[in-house]
Order: C-alpha cells, then sequence, then structure tokens
C-alpha cells in the first residue's frame, strides 16, 4: 500500500463501493454482473484522476463538455480506455469529439445524425451512437436536460443505422427532474426500457441502455440498464455547476 497516493485509495475505496452496489442491484434483480458496465463519469475531475482510476481497471469513463473531454483524452491517450460522451452536443463540436470519442450517448436530433457522421468520416472514425430519450417531453419536443421526445425516437434511430461511419447502439435517459416521473426514477427506467424493446424489434443489434447515475443506480440495473454512468460516487461531490 505504501506507493498509492491518498487520492487513489480514496478512489479504490469509492469504486469498491459502487462495484457492491452494483452486484447486489444485479443479485436483486436475478442479473449477471457482468451484463452491466460500469462507466467513470470524469467530468470537472482532472486528467490525473482519470489515469488513477485507469490504473484500478477502470475501462470506461465519460465526460460532458467538449472544452474539458477533449484536452483531458489527449493527456490520456495512452491508456486503454473507452470514451464515452454524455453531454448536449451542439453541431460545431462534433468534430472534435468524434476524435476521441467511442460512444456518444446524447443523439437527440437528426442534425446531429448528420454532423457526427461526417465527422467520424473525417478522422475515418466508428462511433457507437445512442439515441438520448427525454422522458419529460411532450411529443415532438426536445427535455430540460437534453433528449428526443419518445415519439421521435424511431425517426432517429433509423437516421442513425443509416448513417455512415455510425452504429446505432441502443437508447439513453436522465431521470427526469420534472414531469409525470420527477422523483420516479424506477417508473421512468422501465419506460426507457419499454422504448428499447420497441426499438430492439426493428433494431436487434441496437442492445445498449444507458441509465443511472450516483443516486439512482440500483432503479437502473433493476428495470435492466446495461450501462450506468456513475460520477460523484466514485470522484465525490462536484462543485455545484459540474
Ligand atoms: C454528471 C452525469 C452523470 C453522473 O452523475 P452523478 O450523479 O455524479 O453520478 C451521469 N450522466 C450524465 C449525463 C451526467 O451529466
Amino acid at each position: 500500500m505504501t506507493d498509492l497516493t491518498a487520492r487513489q485509495a480514496e478512489l479504490a475505496a469509492n469504486l469498491a463501493r459502487v462495484e457492491e452496489r452494483i452486484q447486489s442491484a444485479c443479485d436483486a434483480a436475478g442479473r449477471r454482473r457482468e451484463d452491466v458496465t460500469l462507466i467513470v463519469v470524469t467530468k470537472t475531475y482532472p486528467a490525473e484522476d482519470v489515469r488513477l482510476l485507469s490504473g484500478l481497471g477502470v475501462r470506461d469513463v465519460a465526460e460532458n463538455r467538449d472544452q474539458d473531454a477533449a484536452p483531458k483524452a489527449a493527456a490520456c491517450s495512452d491508456l486503454p480506455l473507452r470514451w464515452h460522451f454524455v453531454g448536449q452536443l451542439q453541431t460545431n463540436k462534433t468534430r472534435s469529439v468524434a476524435s476521441y470519442a467511442d460512444v456518444v450517448h446524447s443523439v437527440d436530433r437528426p442534425r446531429l445524425v448528420t454532423a457526427l457522421s461526417s465527422a467520424a468520416a473525417h478522422h475515418g472514425r466508428d462511433l457507437d451512437c445512442l439515441v438520448q430519450v427525454a422522458l419529460d417531453a411532450e411529443s415532438g419536443d426536445v427535455g430540460a436536460r437534453g433528449g428526443a421526445a419518445p415519439d421521435t425516437v424511431g425517426d432517429l434511430a433509423d437516421a442513425l443505422a443509416e448513417a455512415q461511419g455510425l452504429r446505432l447502439a441502443g437508447l439513453m435517459a436522465v431521470a427526469p427532474l420534472s414531469g409525470p416521473f420527477a422523483d420516479r426514477p424506477a417508473a421512468a427506467f422501465e419506460r426507457l426500457l419499454e422504448i428499447s424493446t420497441g426499438l430492439r424489434a426493428r433494431h436487434p443489434a441496437a442492445t445498449m441502455v444507458s441509465a443511472g447515475m450516483s443516486a439512482d443506480l440500483e432503479e437502473a440495473v433493476a428495470a435492466g440498464a446495461t450501462h450506468v454512468r456513475v460520477g460523484s460516487a466514485v470522484l465525490g461531490e462536484r462543485p455545484r455547476l459540474g
């Protein structure tokens, strides 16, 4: 233990607690642990933390702002990591994001499909893409935290499936803060899984369901999430604006 920095020990302890929570949630749901992937959300934390997490066995990390993610990914390009982009995305950032991201969770409008497709082609890369579903959005609208209304998911999924350089991998959602699912993460994630079932009837390979954060990963695993995105429970509480 003597060569562990204090931060590394802290991250290791936090990771162990999150690991226990995921394992218990899998046990309770009768699911296998290997069917749920932990993505550690490193936003607002420095590249040094990403490096420590990699040393602790983390393989999937996520960021939500290109300005922070691009230099961090560059500083960690020697590490065996998959980078997930989970934030609201402007079309003028797609070229940068496509240079380091392996998975984009936040596709919520047709223009983003077009922009990501040409960005992927520009870099000669293939990107896994998820449609972000806004469970709080009315028909045709967008959600308060990004995302497409449930009734537009099918068209976006078809567009992703057709787009060069992009692979339709599945769906992502954040538990809504308002609307009928406010403070009801279990119901929200069950609705997401229903939408996913509908999607897979048409796109059988789109199996990813990205749902659940530090506060509600148990509800997400119970509903059937394949990927949980956990930030503060691993890295610590962020300052308010993270
Ligand atoms: C910040 C963030 C997370 C992680 O949230 P925590 O509550 O810190 O676990 C997950 N998903 C998205 C889209 C985020 O922006």
